[in-house]
C-alpha cells in the first residue's frame, strides 16, 4: 500500500511525488494521458528560476525520470472517483482498480478550454490544434493564426513564427496577460501580425473558401481559412491560414472529486497556500487549485507544501 496517491502527473503532481519520495514515504501516482501535463506544450521555458532555456517536454521527462528513480510508482489509469474508507481513501480508476492510502493529493491541472464554435472538434487535428509544440512543424512555410492574449499564446506565437511564413495573433482585446518582453519579442517580428479587439467566429475549410472569393487550391476537408470579427465595429475579416492554434487559456476538471473536496463556482479545489482541502488527508497541488499565480514555479512550490502535509499527516 502506498502512503500518498497522488492524482495527476503534470509539474504539481511529479514535484509533490518527489517530496514525498524524499521524506521516506511511498508516492504513487495515477495519471490519465501521459506525464508532464501542459508543459510538454510549451515550446521553451524561460521563467523556472535556475533554468535559463528548456523544453517543455525536456522539463517534464527530466521531472518524471527524477521521481521514478526516486521510487515513485506512476500508473497510467484515470481516478474517477474517491471514497472514504475506513481510515483510507480509496481511489478508484476507469479501468475499475482502487488503490487506498491514508493521504491523497489532487494534481489534476486543467484542460484547454475550446471556443466553443461550429466545427472546432471537425477540424482538430485538420488545421485546429492547441498544442503548437506537437503540431507546429506541420505547418512550415504555411500562414497560421494563433489565438489568445497569455503567455501560452505569445510562446506559440514565437515559435510559429520561426517556422511559418506568417503569423497572425488574434486576441479579443489590447491588453495582454502575456509577459510584456514576448510581446515585445512578436511586435519586433516582420512575419506577426496582431488583429486585436476580434474574435474567431467561423472555421472555413478548403470547401467553403471558393465561396469567399479565393483562387487558391485547398484541401476541401482541411482549415483553409478563418473569419474574424472587430468587436468594435462588427466587420468579418477573412484570414486564409492552414493552422489555428487556439490558447485561450485552461479549465480544471475536478467534478469526479466534488464530494471530497470543495470546488469554487469555476471548478477549481478551494484551497490556501497551505494546499490543504476542506477534507483531512486530502490536499491538492498545482493548477487545479484555488490562487492567483498559475507558473510551473508554483505549480512545483505546490507539490512540495502538499506533499510534506501530506507525510507529516500519515505520520
Ligand atoms: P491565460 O493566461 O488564462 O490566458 C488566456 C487568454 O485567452 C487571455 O488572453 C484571455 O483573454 C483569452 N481568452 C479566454 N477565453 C477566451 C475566449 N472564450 N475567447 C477568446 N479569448 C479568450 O492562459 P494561458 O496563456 O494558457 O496561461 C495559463 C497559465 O499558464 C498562466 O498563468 C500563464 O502565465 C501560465 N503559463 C506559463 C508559461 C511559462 O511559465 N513559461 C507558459 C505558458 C503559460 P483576456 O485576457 O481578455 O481574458
Amino acid at each position: 500500500m502506498s502512503d500518498v496517491i497522488i492524482i495527476g502527473a503534470g509539474p504539481a503532481g511529479l514535484s509533490a511525488a518527489i517530496y514525498v519520495q524524499r521524506a521516506g514515504k511511498q508516492a504513487l501516482v495515477l495519471e490519465a494521458m501521459t506525464f508532464g501535463g501542459q508543459i510538454v506544450n510549451t515550446p521553451e521555458v524561460e521563467n523556472y528560476p535556475g533554468i535559463k532555456s528548456i523544453s517543455g517536454f525536456d522539463f517534464a521527462m527530466a521531472l518524471y525520470e527524477q521521481a521514478t528513480e526516486l521510487g515513485a510508482q506512476v500508473v497510467f489509469d484515470k481516478a474517477v472517483h474517491i471514497v472514504k474508507s475506513d481510515k483510507l481513501w480509496r481511489v478508484v480508476t476507469a479501468s475499475e482498480a482502487s488503490y487506498e492510502a491514508p493521504a491523497v493529493i489532487l494534481a489534476t491541472g486543467a484542460k484547454n478550454r475550446k471556443l466553443g464554435i461550429e466545427r472546432e472538434d471537425a477540424l482538430t487535428g485538420f488545421g485546429v490544434s492547441y498544442c503548437a509544440t506537437c503540431d507546429g512543424a506541420f505547418f512550415k512555410g504555411k500562414a497560421v493564426a494563433v489565438n489568445g492574449g497569455g503567455n501560452t499564446a505569445l510562446e506559440d506565437a514565437m515559435f510559429l513564427s520561426n517556422a511559418c511564413s506568417k503569423v497572425y495573433v488574434v486576441h479579443r482585446r489590447e491588453g495582454f496577460r502575456g509577459e510584456p518582453q514576448t510581446l515585445e519579442a512578436l511586435r519586433a517580428k516582420e512575419n506577426v501580425e496582431f488583429v486585436l479587439n476580434a474574435t474567431v467566429t467561423r472555421l472555413l475549410s478548403g470547401a467553403d473558401l471558393a465561396e469567399v472569393g479565393s483562387s487558391g487550391v485547398h484541401d476541401p476537408n482541411r482549415l483553409a481559412a478563418i473569419e474574424v470579427t472587430d468587436k468594435m465595429t462588427g466587420e468579418d475579416r477573412i484570414l486564409e491560414v492552414e493552422g489555428l492554434f487556439i490558447a485561450i487559456g485552461q479549465e480544471p476538471e475536478n467534478r469526479d472529486f466534488a464530494d471530497v473536496a470543495e470546488l469554487d463556482p469555476a471548478g477549481y479545489i478551494v484551497a490556501g497556500e497551505d494546499c490543504m482541502t476542506n477534507s483531512p488527508g486530502i490536499f491538492v497541488a498545482g493548477d487545479c487549485r484555488t490562487k492567483q499565480v498559475r507558473q510551473l514555479a508554483t505549480a512545483a512550490s505546490d507539490g512540495a507544501v502538499a506533499a510534506l502535509a501530506a507525510c507529516a499527516y500519515v505520520g
